[in-house]
């Protein structure tokens, strides 16, 4: 055995997965090591729901903005304003809450490290080693690790290092511009409203958005199609919403893995969280909760493995997870695929939106990660009105 330093788990990437997990481990005592390599602000429109904000304590200060309503805008340019009721849409600057979830974790015992991973190698005894350039001194490191969690983004490098079928994942590219907030406002504007545009010019098969942060404003779009230029596509938009001339502080954009993995882990001591696992949800794009999500989960099969030393507890980070999410994530598949593919259907779509029920169920799953089971027939209502169209009885 080599006389590096061990670590009960080793978090690879402090976005919101890795510094979820750090913290919920060094919360129990666990020697939690939470390597992130500086220097990059993840691009992300900052969307957060209520349950985010209750199952994590994200506390008021960070939310840089509270959406009121959203509005749905189609192909011909009709809206549908969809007020939330009785609660607001968090939005958060991920430079400002990354760095805070990253704290947070460090405050509960975690060791911050701003480092590069590099690669999972094997100590003598058969211990697990995360070999990472640290950002300091440019050294080379060798830590042991009882385990690791791998939430270091999309294209995960330890999720292709150890993870079998890790390749297998759908990407959606998604670009945006940060502006900041025009003194003036345009008319039409509203900073408590986030705007979401189904239109085949913006995105043959994704949306485009403009979402309010507070003094900025994140303003973008996303596309499977790589011959699709998103930076164009937001040119066009700013000009539709008057913030052309708005000052640019940022392009930025990343791929979204929206298609869960088949595995997290791989069946002795590394599981998967977040982008890295393919869990962003398809039609939304919503990303932050499920990762923090993920993160609590591997934390928790991590945990697992330290206690009994079964590695099988690490598939259960999955299963929990498909078990409460996996059939939104595939009717969410659905109505991208189906919703998502003309403009004559977001024409439809978006009217559909305009359904006092529709916006109730849709919200509610958004808002609280869970179907409403009061109004039973709304369900079918909307049931068959998506059969309908999925069948092609109704014309779109
Ligand atoms: C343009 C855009 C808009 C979006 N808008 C929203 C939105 O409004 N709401 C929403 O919920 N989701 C949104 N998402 C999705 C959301 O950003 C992600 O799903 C979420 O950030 C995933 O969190 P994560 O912790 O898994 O990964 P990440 O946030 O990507 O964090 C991974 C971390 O790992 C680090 N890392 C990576 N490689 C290494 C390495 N080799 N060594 C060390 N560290 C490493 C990175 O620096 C980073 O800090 C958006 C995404 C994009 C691209």
């Amino acid at each position: 055995m080599s006389n590096h330093e061990q670590f009960d788990v080793v978090i690879v990437g402090g976005g919101p997965a890795g510094s979820t997990a750090a913290h919920d481990l060094a919360r129990r005592g666990r020697r939690v090591l939470l390597l992130d390599r500086a220097g990059r602000i993840k691009p992300c429109g900052g969307a957060i729901p209520p349950r985010a904000i209750r199952d994590f304590d994200i506390p008021d200060h960070m939310l840089v903005a509270k959406a009121r309503s959203a509005r749905m805008i189609a192909p011909s340019n009709t809206k549908v304003d969809i007020p939330i009721e009785g609660g607001f849409v968090g939005m958060v600057d991920r430079e400002q809450f990354d760095e805070w979830l990253r704290e947070r974790a460090a405050s509960a015992g975690a060791v911050r490290r701003n480092a590069r991973f590099e690669r999972v190698g094997l100590d003598e005894d058969g211990v697990s080693t995360v070999i990472f350039q640290s950002g300091d001194d440019g050294e080379r490191h060798t830590v042991r690790a009882r385990s690791i969690i791998g939430a270091d983004g999309a294209r995960s490098a330890v999720a292709q290092q150890t993870v079998p079928g890790a390749e297998k994942t759908k990407y959606v590219f998604a670009y945006h511009e940060i502006v900041e907030a025009p003194a003036v406002k345009p008319a039409d504007y509203d900073d408590t409203r986030c705007d979401v545009f189904y239109q085949g010019k913006l995105s043959p098969d994704f949306y485009g958005w403009v979402f309010p942060h507070g003094g900025t404003l994140s303003i973008g779009t996303g596309s499977a199609d790589k011959g699709f230029s998103l930076r164009n596509a937001t040119t066009s938009l700013r000009t539709a919403v008057g913030l052309e001339n708005a000052k640019t502080v940022r392009r930025e954009g990343a791929p979204l893995p929206m298609k869960p993995l088949p595995r997290w882990d791989n069946g002795r001591d590394v599981v998967l969280a977040g982008d890295a696992a393919g869990v962003v949800a398809p039609a939304s794009g919503e990303g932050i909760y499920y990762a923090m999500l993920g993160g609590r989960l591997a934390a928790d099969a991590a945990e697992e493995l330290l206690v009994t030393g079964n590695a099988r507890c690490l598939a259960k980070a999955r299963k929990r997870f498909m078990k409460d999410h996996g059939k939104v994530f595939w009717v969410l598949g659905i109505m991208q695929y189906f919703w998502y593919s003309s403009d004559k259907r977001r024409e439809r779509f978006v009217s559909m939106c305009e359904d006092k029920d529709v916006q109730k169920l849709t919200f509610d799953a958004y808002m609280n990660k869970e179907l409403v089971r009061a109004k039973p027939l709304a369900h079918v209502k909307i049931f068959f009105k998506d059969m309908a169209h999925l069948l092609g009885l109704a014309k779109v």
